[in-house]
């Protein structure tokens, strides 16, 4: 441990890395260092300004615990909204002085010698830490499709979470390739002013409604002064998220119930027989993410949208080539194409102990101790790691349980005097992933490809079971699971605030 007391680097100023910090903080830990690649803090909400773009969970828990507000405009916040709170509770608690932006992270490096991580930026701009968090999240990396001839198209082309704002969509012919999440929001408010529209879908989706209208001034009123209403909602919606984990868990019985009530929607919405074949998703309930909205399927059935189920083949300077050989001629080509998930922290070089590297380690697919330790990286902490992604509920649940999480591994290093390093037990953290993987056996996520998985079909990002479960887990953490790495011979340390 450093003279000044513990040292913590965490990569990524987004919901994650901002309340991993404030945690830290409330914990005595004061010698933080927040490195952001955005030029502010707010990461994915920092980045995603697509039209549109909104959190499909609801705000009154897609927010922290800690931080619940009863002003939200929406049940689903705006992007603006989302962004505003986050940096508005970083600047709160201080977060944002601590952070350094603009920094993009090329390396973390781990010394046996000095037991500590050089973190360096691609400017060469180095940190050295007694211990990093790594929350720069799951989808972070942009997805482009591989296929021929992308880059010599010579209109406007961008990616949904790099939307070009300076490009003007209205009365144009615009190209949509990809049906997620993303396009899901981008393309009922971009089909308002296009000229002529083609969404290009590989797979169709499952959707459930959603309408979010701006709540009337009454509901904002009634939520506003009623004592215990918004925890309340919090709590249902909580519930709500488990139970649609227990549809995916549970195809067979539950996931029917899911099925049979977007069937039913889906069959109200979609009046256009031919837009209503292509539409429909050919896998099971759940597999892929359940999209929440009562607008997508009225778009794709607007006179001036045309949804195409061919295969792209080709990319031409003028259009987009279908497996059919019809060429559409378009001004402006949006990927919706997602991110690639599975990579995690890539293209960032995270080096351990005895110089492994974690692509070595991850060879087979990234796995980690409840998603956030690793074995031969000693105080390397992930937040979003790998299988704690949810598919019903708020990431933000999981993100504070990981923050109370890493802040009691520190306290335990923090209260050992021959300690400075904390590192995962070889032989739990596989014994945790061998459960975790058996888990998902029967359940809706192996029943289809999504980006949840790798090439090897292995579930990489997605956590098997229930918020309230991971939540248990993490509760306390056990220090028998690791191993603590002695100082290394250095002059005295100097006293730190006890551990509340
Ligand atoms: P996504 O869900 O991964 O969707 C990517 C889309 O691109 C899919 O429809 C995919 O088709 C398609 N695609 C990929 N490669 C293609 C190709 N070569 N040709 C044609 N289509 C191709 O990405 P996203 O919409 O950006 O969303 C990613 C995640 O971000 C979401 O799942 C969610 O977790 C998060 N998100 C959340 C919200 C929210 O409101 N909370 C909003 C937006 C995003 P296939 O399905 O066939 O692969």
């Amino acid at each position: 441990m450093s003279r000044s007391g513990t040292r913590v680097v965490i990569v990524g100023a987004g919901f994650g890395g901002i309340g991993c910090a404030i945690e830290l903080q409330q914990h005595g830990f004061r010698d933080i260092t927040l490195l952001e690649r955005g030029e502010q803090v707010g990461g994915t909400w920092f980045h995603n300004t697509y039209p549109g773009a909104a959190c499909d969970v609801p705000s009154h828990l897609y927010s922290y615990s800690f931080a619940t507000r009863t002003d939200w405009s929406h049940l689903c916040s705006p992007q603006a909204q989302i962004l505003d709170y986050l940096q508005g509770v970083a600047a709160e608690h201080g977060v944002t002085g601590r952070t350094e932006t603009g920094v993009e992270v090329a390396s973390c490096t781990w010394s046996d010698t000095n037991v500590q991580w050089t973190v360096t930026a691609t400017d060469g701009r180095t940190w050295e830490a007694d211990a990093v968090v790594i929350a720069t999240g799951q989808l972070h990396r942009l997805a482009y499709p591989r296929i021929p001839g992308l880059e010599q198209f010579e209109g406007d082309a961008f990616h949904s979470a790099e939307w070009n704002h300076d490009v003007p969509l209205a009365g144009r012919r615009v190209a949509v390739v990809g049906t997620g999440a993303s396009a899901v929001q981008f393309v009922p408010e971009i089909a308002k002013e296009v000229g002529r529209l083609h969404v290009f879908q590989r797979s169709g989706n499952w959707f459930m409604p959603r309408r979010n209208r701006p709540y009337p001034a009454l509901v904002r009123a009634l939520i506003r002064h009623t004592p215990g209403l918004q925890a309340f909602r919090r709590r249902f919606i909580y519930h709500y998220g488990e139970s649609l984990t227990a549809m995916i868990r549970n195809p067979r019985t539950l996931g029917r119930l899911g099925r049979l009530r977007a069937t039913a929607f889906m069959r109200w919405q979609l009046r256009d027989a031919e837009v209503r074949r292509k539409a429909w998703p050919d896998y099971t309930f759940g597999c892929k993410r359940v999209l929440f909205s009562s607008k997508w399927l009225p778009a794709l059935q607007r006179p001036n949208v045309e949804l195409v189920t061919d295969a792209i083949t080709a990319i031409t300077p003028r259009g987009v080539v279908t497996a059919d050989g019809l060429e559409r001629e378009v001004d402006v080509i949006i990927y919706g194409t997602g991110f690639r998930t599975t990579d995690f922290m890539l293209p960032m070089t995270v080096t351990g102990r005895d110089g492994v590297a974690l692509t070595d380690a991850w060879a087979d697919g990234p796995h980690a101790h409840l998603g956030v330790t690793v074995p031969g990286f000693p105080s390397m902490f992930l937040m979003y790691g790998p299988n704690t992604n949810t598919s019903g509920g708020s990431i933000i649940v999981y993100l504070e349980a990981q923050a109370a999480y890493i802040r009691q591994a520190l306290q335990h290093v923090r209260g050992r005097a021959d300690a400075a390093a904390i590192e995962v037990r070889p032989e739990v953290e596989a014994a945790s992933d061998r459960e975790l993987q058996a888990r998902f056996a029967g359940t809706a996520w192996t029943q289809c490809d999504s980006w949840y998985r790798n090439e090897s079909g292995r579930i990489v990002t997605n956590w098997p079971g229930y918020m309230g479960e991971y939540t248990q887990r993490t509760a306390v953490l056990d220090p028998a699971e690791y191993t603590f790495v002695p100082a290394p011979e250095r002059a005295p340390a100097t006293a730190e605030p006890a551990a509340s």
